[in-house]
């Protein structure tokens, strides 16, 4: 099998109160390797066998888009996690939220506003273009920016299978919450600017 599910540099329990150790074992033990399996099955044998998953996800479509995306996505949403990591963002990416944003609070609220209103399935995300602009999208199911030529830095997933079994309906709630286990160093770090 070519391609593999990461180990998480943190325990399952680690993310509670904010996403339990229940959804983290379904969530990324479940069905992120489904589409890790989903995935390897489909460019078995194919001119996709030895292209990286980036490269996958720029070039497929229909299922084979839709299996590496959501692997690639759930990798990227999982790792930017750290209960005990940087709480905010300093530095360029700071300032850069400042100035496109306002505040750092606007910032989180537009995120939020972009999360609450997705209609079904999907992501929001924030990326960067080659000059460090800021962008806020909403990708409905398993779209990416990368797609676009965006640099992608921050992600929540917003399909329910991400909060429902800690906050079933309540998409909002989990949105809110989720601040709280970012690990601002790591966005620097994919910012990179
Ligand atoms: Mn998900």
């Amino acid at each position: 099998m070519k391609f593999t599910r990461p180990r998480l540099p943190y325990s399952t329990a680690d993310l509670e109160p904010v996403i339990s150790a229940t959804t983290v074992e379904y969530h990324y033990g479940k069905h992120e390797q489904a589409y890790i399996d989903n995935l390897n099955k489909l460019i078995e044998g194919t001119e996709y066998e030895d292209m990286a998953l980036e490269d996958i996800i720029r070039k497929s479509e229909g299922g084979l888009f839709n299996n590496a995306s959501q692997a690639w996505n759930h990798i990227f949403y999982f790792f930017q996690f750290n209960p005990r990591g940087q709480k905010a963002p300093a530095g360029k990416l700071a300032d850069k939220i400042d100035e496109q944003f306002g505040s750092f609070e606007e910032f989180k609220k537009k995120m939020n506003e972009a999360g609450a209103t997705l209609f079904g399935s999907g992501w929001v995300w924030l990326s960067s273009d080659d000059k460090g602009q800021l962008y806020i999208t909403q990708g409905k199911n398993a779209e990416n920016p990368i797609t676009s030529n965006l640099t992608p830095i921050l992600v929540f997933d917003v399909w329910e299978h991400a909060y429902y079994l800690d906050y079933q309906n309540r998409r909002a709630e989990y949105l809110n919450r989720i601040w709280d286990l970012v690990d601002w160093a790591k966005i620097e770090e994919r910012y990179g600017l």
